[in-house]
């Protein structure tokens, strides 16, 4: 699933239900943060090697999963609200990145 097609499923499914007038780009900024705190609940007080071991069962690293895809999903809603292409926002990105950062040999 691209950017484009994630966004046609995340605004039908939020559609569907009614919730547009809830995502104002106020909110959707303050769901996607509050979303982030609950993925770095899995990380509070855990080492890089205890993260990377904690992974490895399922039930965990779905746990996390859901918590990314959930800031994904505010993310792309509030680009949408705010009509920015993130498709074209990543790339434009990326290419500034390299730019700034550039390989070294
Ligand atoms: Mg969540």
């Amino acid at each position: 699933m691209n950017f484009q097609e994630l966004e046609k499923r995340v605004v039908a499914f939020r559609d569907e239900r009614g919730w547009a007038k809830y995502h104002t780009p106020k909110n959707l900024a303050i769901s996607a943060a509050v979303e982030l705190g609950e993925l770095l609940e899995h990380f509070q007080w855990e080492g890089d090697e205890e993260i990377r071991e904690a992974v490895k069962d399922r039930a965990k690293k779905e746990a996390i999963a859901d918590e990314i895809a959930d800031v994904m999903i505010y993310l792309t809603l509030l680009a949408h609200e705010l009509g920015i292409d993130l498709d074209e926002a990543v790339e434009r990105k990326l290419e500034k990145n390299g730019e700034k950062y550039p390989i070294r040999d």
